[in-house]
């Protein structure tokens, strides 16, 4: 089974007449034939492989093995594909396309360490959870000479090099996927590859990989799902010269998850830097920073969850201070962030006192005040007025309050997470002066962006609506390009086009951000309204929105949304106070008061984002969601000017163990991306096209009875005719030339033979 034996059989395949390959409808034919079917005998169990017997009404006999003949339902049979079919690089090569196959097909190139498919224009990357000898310099240089090119991210990034080098257009690499399939690795490996390409000239293509590990230290942390989890999402946009070298690059984050910072859920961690610093920092520099070991710091110790298997953190925190200086972040700065970081971990341990009946509280003099204090340059005395008061302004006086003991414990929490929050935006400062060496012009620059994939938990609470929200956005960005342009396209062209179904998420994003009627600003009006609670919000969306199909509402806090992906029900509780986000101005000029330069222009920023009249409107009244949003728009107008190259990722098990495909887990991902749809798509469409007057241009000097004043349409006719193309293989539009798969190939061998 070589193949050619493979591209023999997919080219019999394309010119016979298409037929609906995904149920089973010739039924006397695969009995006779004893062809290979999928049956499971129960809904929703794994597949199997097997011969039809007969069929009687509902009912279909299939033999397993010799001795194993089973009764199923025929709703749960489908025709299987020959074997020599078997593992197929690109599904859009698969005779009979159901689910069963396609997932037998990736579970082909799985056992085989393949983990790289095609899914028509689309790669598929499933997580093999161990290292696979497919990566490094010299597959690299492979894919490079185009001495190797099967699917791999390493031909999605060469192929957005060139088109980029060709067409000076912006690319954009999007990968997505749920948390723990491998989006982050992926990226790391397009950037990998871009650096190999575009490396040389600015020496800045070094540092870009290298930011990776900052990022990652400050911004991932373990999580039930992903030992490595990115816990923002980035965009990294590079810029090429005219000579196609890397001449600088620029990172964007989005949606930080700072209650990571003071809250976690059991044998989950906080971000990998704190315990990275415990365990690796210098005797000397704990001596400094008067550190202890994670264990002593109950921001950390929360969770029973404070290693990770195979994972060395002191070790790690080496190789961040060496990309450190790499990334040319200044010694002494390096050790202010240091001292920030062991600063949060302190005021996770300050406690407070009751001293009256009425709750309210005075802050603990202990050591955690006194180590908080001296690594913040400041006061104890101040930061135990500023923890546990908060000051009103009672006419032209200003009089301090005393705060209750759950009040006081937000004011510390929000403290620890402001200083790590602004400390985060800081180095993605840092990194991005030191990436911009030169930015070329427009038209030269392949943005990779990793953001993370649709979440469905038992509980699912803001935090998941604008994850959701945000994928939903992607999704029909993803939409667009793949099926309504091909569609409109065709069309518009005036050629033959069977209309292919797919899912339009249109209704479900009216559902989120239609004005005044939506999620969002149905939220923001109740997060203006100071009686509201999250109840009243509840029913403020079920008043509203349940004429929208994508929605329903629960009894009590509870709503649903069927997103895209799968249905997903959200509790409310909680909507309202992370939506305000109230900014806390008793913090921020705390902050100026401490002598500790990243602290105050950690403070001049955010009064300049919340104090500074010119930005009032629009910054400090704007709700998270609604900043949210505008963030996500402005990231989709980006997106809109490139030409896009997707990857999916696909995460096989929910244990990250290699070697395991749990089908219904790949199953459930691939319908969320609509897989099957993609490849019906590409397979029954056309998917090189050519204006004639391209087509003219490369072909046409070779036509034999040329009439130089033909039009470009008739030329393009006489081209396909002289060049013998068989009229299934392609259509004429008005103004393009449309071919299926794999006859461009034709066209080049037959002007190649004439030349
Ligand atoms: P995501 O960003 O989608 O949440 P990651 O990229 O962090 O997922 O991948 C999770 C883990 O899966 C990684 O830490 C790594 O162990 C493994 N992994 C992902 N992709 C690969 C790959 N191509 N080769 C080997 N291991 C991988
Ligand atoms: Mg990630």
């Amino acid at each position: 089974e070589t193949k050619e034996d493979v591209d023999k059989v997919s080219v019999e395949r394309n010119s016979e007449e298409h037929i609906e390959t995904e149920c089973l409808n010739n039924v006397d034919h695969f009995i006779k034939n004893k062809l290979r079917v999928w049956c499971r005998v129960a809904n929703g169990g794994e597949w199997d492989l097997g011969k039809l017997e007969s069929v009687s009404g509902d009912a279909a006999c299939v033999m397993l093995s010799s001795t194993e003949v089973v009764k199923v339902s025929m709703e749960e049979i489908f025709p299987a594909n020959p074997n020599i079919l078997d593992g197929v690089e690109d599904l859009i090569q698969i005779t009979y396309l159901n689910e069963p196959s396609v997932l037998y097909n990736l579970r082909v190139r799985y056992s085989k360490d393949l983990i790289y498919s095609k899914a028509g224009p689309v790669l598929i990357a499933v997580n093999p959870f161990k290292n696979v000898q497919i990566y490094g310099n010299q597959i690299l240089l492979a894919y490079q000479n185009k001495a190797l090119d099967s699917p791999h991210v390493y031909t999605v990034a060469d192929a957005a090099y060139d088109e980029m080098m060709r067409e000076e257009k912006n690319q954009s690499i999007i990968i997505s996927g749920e948390s723990g399939a491998g989006k982050t690795e992926t990226a790391k490996y397009a950037m990998q590859y871009l650096e190999a390409l575009g490396g040389g000239s600015f020496g800045v293509e070094n540092e870009i990989l290298k930011t990776n590990c900052i990022l990652e230290a400050f911004g991932n942390a373990k999580t039930s799902r992903n030992d490595n989890s990115s816990r923002f999402g980035k965009l990294m946009e590079i810029h090429f010269s005219a000579k196609g070298k890397i001449c600088g690059a620029k990172l964007e984050t989005f949606s930080f998850d700072q209650s990571r910072v003071v809250q976690l859920s059991s044998g989950e961690r906080s971000y990998h830097i704190f315990y990275e610093l415990c365990a690796g920092a210098s005797p000397i520099l704990k001596e400094r920073l008067r550190l202890k070991v994670a264990s002593e710091y109950k921001y950390l110790n929360q969770s029973n969850c404070l290693t990770i298997d195979r994972i060395d953190d002191a070790q790690k925190f080496h190789k961040l201070m060496e990309a450190f200086n790499i990334v040319q972040i200044p010694q002494e700065y390096q050790e202010r962030a240091f001292a920030l970081l062991a600063a949060v971990l302190w005021l996770g341990n300050v406690s407070f006192e009751v001293i009256d009946n009425e709750n309210h509280v005075e802050v603990v003099a202990d050591e955690a005040v006194t180590n908080v204090a001296m690594l913040m340059g400041c006061n104890s005395k101040d930061l135990m007025v500023v923890l546990s008061t908060c000051k009103l302004q009672a006419g032209r006086d200003c009089i301090a309050k005393r705060l209750t003991l759950r009040q006081a414990t937000d004011m510390r929490d929000s403290l620890a997470k402001i200083i790590y929050a602004s400390l985060f935006n800081w180095l993605v400062e840092q990194i991005n002066t030191s990436l911009e060496v030169g930015r070329s012009r427009t038209g030269r620059s392949i943005s990779i962006l990793d953001i993370y994939g649709f979440e469905s938990f038992k509980n699912n609470s803001f935090e998941q609506f604008c994850i959701n929200y945000a994928n939903e956005r992607l999704q029909q960005h993803f939409n667009r390009h793949l099926f309504k342009l091909e569609q409109e396209e065709y069309e518009g062209d005036g050629i033959d086009w069977t209309k292919v179904e797919f899912k339009d998420n249109q209704e479900c994003l009216n559902l989120i951000e239609k004005k005044p009627i939506g999620v969002v600003s149905l939220l923001d009006e109740e997060s203006n309204f100071p009686k509201a609670t999250d109840t009243t919000f509840a029913n403020k969306l079920k008043q509203h929105l349940k004429s929208n199909s994508c929605f329903k509402g629960e009894r009590g806090r509870g709503f649903r949304v069927s997103h895209y992906a799968g249905e997903v029900l959200y509790d409310t509780k909680g909507f309202l106070e992370k939506n305000r986000d109230p900014l806390h101005i008793d913090l921020i000029q705390f902050l100026s008061s401490c002598k500790c330069q990243l602290l105050n222009m950690f403070s001049t920023k955010m009064c300049h984002k919340s104090l500074k009249p010119a930005t009032i409107s629009d910054s400090m009244n704007q709700s998270v969601i609604t900043k949210f949003k505008g963030q996500l728009f402005k990231l989709m107008s980006k997106l809109e000017d490139t030409t896009p190259h997707f990857i999916r990722c696909i995460k096989p098990n929910s244990k990250q163990l290699p070697g395991l495909y749990e089908e219904n887990h790949v199953l459930q991902q691939l319908r969320c991306c609509g897989v099957l749809e993609i490849v019906r798509i590409s397979r029954s469409g056309y998917p090189t096209r050519m204006t004639h007057q391209e087509l003219a241009l490369r072909y046409g000097f070779l036509l034999l009875d040329t009439e130089i004043s033909q039009d470009p349409l008739s030329t393009s006719n006489a081209i396909m005719k002289q060049y013998n193309l068989p009229p299934e293989m392609y259509q004429v539009g008005y103004t393009k030339i449309y071919l299926r798969t794999g006859q461009i190939g034709v066209l080049e061998e037959r002007r190649k033979y004439v030349m």
